[in-house]
């Protein structure tokens, strides 16, 4: 499996607040990787880095030999490392299919853009039968669906996640998941952050623990779901 994504001893510290330490991961071409943690451990810090949105003091972090340390967010997006925010942040007075448009905006190819909107709507039904709805009526799970879809019409080689089940009824969280594993399965790379491990080990490939800003366990997704220290912290004991 070819490395595409290496973050090495990465920092990030907001004046007084050491926000990540150390932090080293790293995604393959094809996998589901996902950063399992807790309120605050530092996950969605990690995501604005790889973003371009918030900068490392120390340690590196390349993609596809692109150096997000220093590259611009629209670089960074145009590049396909596309970043599916916390609390999915659609446009409630827009409509699902002016939302899903959004995500085109740094796209020239108009015929790319169409195919891939078939695509979302051939990959979620629901989404199709309610493309002129606005976007602050839809329900929880329907606003991550666009989120997803919205980040796919930008054409991901990685896509990154961040708190999909967040706020979602357990049955609403399979659904997602099983979204998240059929994007994988068509070919986009995906880094998966979660607080919901149970839900995020069935789909990802490997998995980290992190706390407080660095990673603490890892491995196959399968091993860290019977792993004791996992299942204490993060499954329910
Ligand atoms: P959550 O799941 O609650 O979003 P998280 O794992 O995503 O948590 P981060 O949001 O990355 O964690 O926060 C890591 C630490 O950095 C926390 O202590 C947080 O208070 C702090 N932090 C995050 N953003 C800022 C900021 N802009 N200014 C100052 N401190 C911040």
């Amino acid at each position: 499996m070819t490395t595409t994504l290496e973050v090495s001893d990465a920092d990030v510290v907001y004046g007084r607040v050491h926000a990540l330490r150390r932090l080293s991961f790293t995604v393959g071409e094809g996998e589901i990787v996902c950063l399992l943690g807790n309120n605050g451990a530092g996950k969605s810090t990690t995501m604005n880095m790889l973003s371009g949105l918030v900068r490392p003091r120390s340690g590196s972090v390349t993609w596809q030999g692109m150096d997000l340390a220093t590259a611009k967010p629209w670089d960074i997006v145009t590049a396909g490392l596309i970043h599916v925010p916390e609390g999915r942040r659609i446009f409630s007075t827009m409509t699902v299919h002016e939302n899903l448009l959004l995500g085109g905006y740094t796209v020239r190819d108009q015929k790319a853009i169409a195919s891939r909107l078939d695509e979302v709507y051939a990959m979620m039904p629901r989404l199709a039968e309610r493309r002129a709805q606005q976007g602050g009526t839809l329900s929880g799970g329907e606003q991550q669906m666009v989120a997803i879809g919205r980040a796919l019409v930008g054409g991901p080689k990685l896509l990154l996640l961040d708190e999909p089940s967040m706020g979602l009824a357990p049955l609403v969280v399979k659904q997602v998941m099983e979204i998240i594993a059929a994007v994988n399965a068509a070919g986009t790379t995906v880094l998966l952050v979660e607080q919901n491990a149970r839900a995020a080990l069935k789909i990802a490939h490997r998995a980290y623990v992190v706390e407080t800003g660095s990673a603490t366990l890892e491995g196959p997704a399968a091993d860290l779901a019977k792993d004791p220290r996992v299942i204490e912290a993060y499954l329910g004991g």
